[in-house]
């Protein structure tokens, strides 16, 4: 009796859906760890667009969509991995001051 019961509960835990949830769940985990992880460059590029504007933060310069990609992201410590969320790295500059900034300290 007892043996019966047991092997009853073992199937009826192994078949409700849990082959066809992992890899779902994994595909899921997979995507979201890679939207966090590597940002790719137009992704925090856009970031930083969107929370300091679309304006060089040295000369002040505005950009539109016409312009835009003049507009350039400096990193404020030099290391383009760091990217935190809250735009804290990051500086937007025009490409001339961005290459002011990395050509004052030579
Ligand atoms: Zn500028
Ligand atoms: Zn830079």
């Amino acid at each position: 009796m007892g043996i019966r019961r047991l092997g009853g509960k073992w199937l009826g835990r192994l078949s409700p859906g849990s082959s066809a949830n992992s890899p779902d769940e994994a595909a899921r985990r997979l995507i979201e760890q890679a939207r966090t992880a590597k940002l790719p460059q137009g992704d925090y590029r856009k970031h930083s667009l969107a929370i300091h504007g679309q304006i060089c933060a040295k000369c002040g310069r505005e950009f539109d969509e016409n312009n835009l990609h003049l507009l350039t992201v400096h990193h404020k410590d030099g290391n383009y991995k760091n990217n935190p969320p809250d735009g804290s790295n990051w500086e937007n500059l025009c490409a001339y001051c961005h290459e002011d900034e990395h050509t004052r300290g030579l």
